[in-house]
């Protein structure tokens, strides 16, 4: 099967994914991965349409959104990401309760830094008059966390969900922070407006809308999973040597996932390391094969 796979070329580093994109193919083409990958920048809503799935870059969310605005392109993301394919959701069992686990399968999408922004159901330290939201991820992200654009860093990471296969060596990944967001709440599950977020000052909110049907509200109630924590300042000074107790310190979220949604604070874009973007074709690749075997 090809699966399309879309890269919003509004503003910022979409040229770095489509690269990360492309090398990551061709390794799964080497290892003789059955699917084939046809990657595409999105502008409008025409070659939006296409995707079965879509990365938001890094760059700066604020223009992001205003562009996006500009060419039409918020709503039909919003559709895109939290309202796909009503009708194709599906029931699994989860052999354990007397519940079924609804499968997500809004289309996979994956944020990276200021795309991760974008695809926050919450963010504050907004500029005055806030910028367009497009949500899917039931978080509050706090912008700007490490401060200015002279204050980035590089720090590797540990991330568990990359599988040792693709990487012999399982070295750290180089996370890039470059004026990163963090994940600084994780939020309710709700169905519609996060109402308690559009209480607080300095706090944009994503217009979700309330669950058209009862497939749109199932895609909804999947939990936010956290994907990868940088350690905080005791744990790395711990790290260093130093004699104090890190035991208890949380770090801060910086990947999350929930459903088919992706995030990341970082920017694996912007290093030579296609490990993120190889993960997540094979993420995409059981989506789709989810979605058409109930289609
Ligand atoms: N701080 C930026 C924003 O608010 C994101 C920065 C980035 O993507 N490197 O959009």
């Amino acid at each position: 099967m090809t699966i399309t796979i879309g890269v919003l070329a509004l503003q910022g580093a979409f040229l770095e994914h489509l690269n990360l994109l492309k090398r990551a193919a061709g390794q799964l083409k080497s290892q003789g991965f059955e699917d084939t990958f046809d990657f595409t920048e999105v502008r409008n809503v025409q070659q939006l349409e296409r995707c079965d799935a879509l990365i938001i870059p890094g760059g700066e969310s604020t223009t992001m959104s205003l562009v996006a605005a500009q060419s039409g392109l918020l709503e039909p993301l919003r559709e895109f990401v939290k309202y796909a394919n009503p009708g194709s959701n599906h029931g699994i069992w989860n052999g354990k309760t007397d519940l079924f686990a609804f499968r997500v399968d809004r289309k996979p999408t994956w944020g990276t830094c200021a795309g991760l922004i974008l695809l926050s159901e919450s963010a504050n330290a907004t500029k005055k008059g806030g910028q367009d939201l497009i949500g899917g991820l039931d978080v509050r992200v706090n912008r700007n966390h490490f401060g200015r654009q002279v204050e980035s860093f590089q720090a590797g990471l540990d991330l568990p969900f990359l599988n040792p296969k693709d990487s012999p060596s399982n070295e750290p990944f180089p996370g890039i922070f470059i004026r990163a967001p963090v994940v600084e709440k994780i939020l309710p599950n709700l169905d519609g407006i996060q109402e308690g977020e559009r209480a607080k000052a300095e706090t944009v909110v994503a217009p979700s809308k309330p669950a058209k049907d009862d497939q749109a509200q199932r895609a909804r109630s999947s939990h936010v999973d956290i994907m990868g924590v940088l350690p905080g300042r005791l744990k790395k000074a711990a790290g260093m040597g130093a004699e104090v107790n890190a035991d208890e310190e949380a770090g801060d979220i910086i990947a999350v996932k929930q459903g088919n949604v992706f995030g990341t604070s970082f920017h694996p874009e912007l290093t030579p390391d296609i490990r993120i973007h190889v993960w997540w074709l094979k993420q995409v690749s059981e989506a789709v094969a989810t979605k058409t075997a109930t289609c």
